[in-house]
């Protein structure tokens, strides 16, 4: 089966693959802008009927609860989509802009295998826990508790790293049992839609369990929100959207479950390999033109080596140029649309404006006419409270501020609205260890140290998010528990 449409891609309602009542709208690739082809636009009578479906399959079939069929239509999910594996590199570098060499890791191939570490919980999780005996108002009592799916899953997700997003949702989603409408961003429709037809041709998952619906308008996802059949809004995107799915939400009072932005620092100490920290900061920053709600965006370091820190930064920076990311080496593609292009310059003069400076890069590439490109760029001399270190500018921008000790790069590290994640560079253990235990993110690297895994829990302190996605903890976000109790 090739994946790639001819015509328009489909959406995928109740097991079946169906054109969108909407017509059709354009998928762009970034890097050329040309339209390489078309995703079904969907109406809100689709996403109706998406839902209506999921519900369905939830009460009305035995998915919940057999645990060893949802294990194994998960790992047949996982073996089609590396079967296809060299389709879905290619055009999640079409349509992302994703840097091919991060289509073997983290923007395909990494998140499409660790579906089976969720269908290998869906096995292995004690479904049933014995909380033995007690006498409750005197009266002996046996106890247990159950664990349940919390029911249909309204997914909605951003277009950054869109198959991480969808597999960390559905993965865990469904190995907990529940059953799903996935609702992509307008921007990567494909990733989501080529998935559901991967679902649709290639495995047993039951009609209704898994629905893809690819629009065109984000109002598709505050109806989703607001539907009162939906249990549970799993959603990743930014802090701003969050609080209208949250708000949406409130009528019908479902779980929400929020992914959201972040503004993470590097917290580089006086004790650090300084040129090696720097280093990494730049390439964290460029990789993927900083289109990562995790990267670290705020460079702190000591103030008395600031001058060498921006110089050992920019170098780094200057040496990976903003490219086509169909290219081997290519590190920085670009941005995903001319919106998105148009923020991250509007940063980029807000910090002249506001009395930075612009140590590298600063406005498109030369040479390049086509392609929402912009450089891998350094801002300095500007404090902590400027817009361009509080804001989330999701763009290949570091700001670099200088700090007075460990303290006072704690302070700056945590005077943000987010909550996201962090880095400390240093030697002394019980310096990085202060550090670690006293920056408020839900993840911290210490020496270019790599927490991503399908085990480990990922999510937001503060406006970053609540809740945590992947591991055990994102499973069980997706589960409820019920006390059973008989006189013993
Ligand atoms: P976005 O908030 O604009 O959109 C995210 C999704 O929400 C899209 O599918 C969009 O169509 C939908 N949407 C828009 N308006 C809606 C509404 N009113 N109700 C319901 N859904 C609505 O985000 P984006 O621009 O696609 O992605 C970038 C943002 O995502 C950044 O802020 C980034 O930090 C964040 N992000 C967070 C994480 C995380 O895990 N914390 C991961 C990746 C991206």
């Amino acid at each position: 089966m090739a994946l790639r449409p001819e015509h328009s891609s489909d959406l995928l309602i109740d097991g079946k693959l169906v054109p969108g009542s909407g017509g059709t709208f354009d998928v762009v690739n970034p890097a050329t802008e040309e339209v390489i082809g078309q995703a079904a636009d969907a109406t809100s009578a689709d996403l109706d009927a998406a839902i209506g479906a999921a519900r369905r399959a939830f009460d009305t079939t035995d998915w919940a609860r057999d645990h060893a069929f949802r294990a194994k239509c998960l790992r047949q999910l996982r073996d089609a989509l590396l079967a296809h594996a060299d389709e879905f590199k290619e055009l999640t570098t079409a349509e992302v802009g994703a840097p091919a060499f991060l289509t073997g890791g983290p923007h395909f191939a990494g998140p499409a295998e660790d579906l089976g570490w969720f269908a290998d919980l869906a096995e292995s999780f004690e479904w049933t826990r014995d909380l033995g005996k007690a006498k409750p108002m005197g009266i002996p009592n046996q106890r247990e508790l159950r664990y349940e799916a919390v029911g249909v899953v309204g997914a909605i997700t951003p277009w950054n790293f869109p198959h991480q997003i969808n597999f960390a949702k559905i993965g865990p989603a469904l190995a907990a049992g529940c059953t799903v409408v996935l609702k992509p961003a307008p921007d990567t429709p494909w990733a989501a839609a080529l998935v559901g037809k991967v679902i649709a041709e290639e495995t047993d998952f039951p009609p209704g369990v898994v629905n893809v619906i690819t629009s065109s308008d984000h109002a598709i996802g505050a109806q989703l929100s607001a539907d009162p059949r939906v249990d549970i809004i799993s959603f990743t995107g930014s802090t701003v959207t969050g609080k209208k799915v949250m708000e949406a939400s409130v009528d019908s009072l479902k779980k929400v479950f929020l992914e959201l932005g972040g503004k993470s620092a590097f917290i580089v100490l006086d004790d650090a390999d300084l040129g090696g920290a720097c280093s990494m900061a730049g390439f964290a920053v460029a990789t993927h033109a900083g289109q990562g709600c995790a990267i670290t965006t705020r460079l702190l370091v000591p103030r008395e080596k600031l001058d060498e820190a921006i110089k050992a930064t920019a170098d780094t920076m200057k040496g990976l140029a903003a490219d086509d990311p169909s290219k081997p080496g290519t590190i920085c593609g670009p941005l995903i649309s001319a919106k998105q292009r148009e923020r991250v310059e509007g940063y980029i003069k807000l910090a002249v404006e506001e009395g930075g400076t612009i140590e590298c890069g600063g406005g498109r590439p030369a040479g390049k006419d086509k392609g929402f490109f912009v450089e891998p760029t350094l801002i300095s001399g500007l404090d902590n409270s400027s817009r361009v270190a509080q804001e989330e500018i999701f763009g290949p921008v570091l700001v670099i501020i200088p700090h007075d000790g460990d303290d006072d790069a704690i302070r700056i590290a945590n005077d943000s609205p987010y909550g996201l994640s962090g880095m400390v560079y240093g030697t002394d253990e019980d310096r990085i260890n202060h550090v670690v235990n006293s920056v408020r993110t839900g993840t911290m690297g210490v020496n270019g140290g790599i927490w991503y895994a399908a085990d480990v829990p990922f999510g937001g302190f503060k406006q970053s998010g609540i809740g945590r996605e992947m591991g055990v903890a994102g499973f069980e976000e997706y589960l409820e528990s019920k006390a059973v109790a008989k006189p013993a």
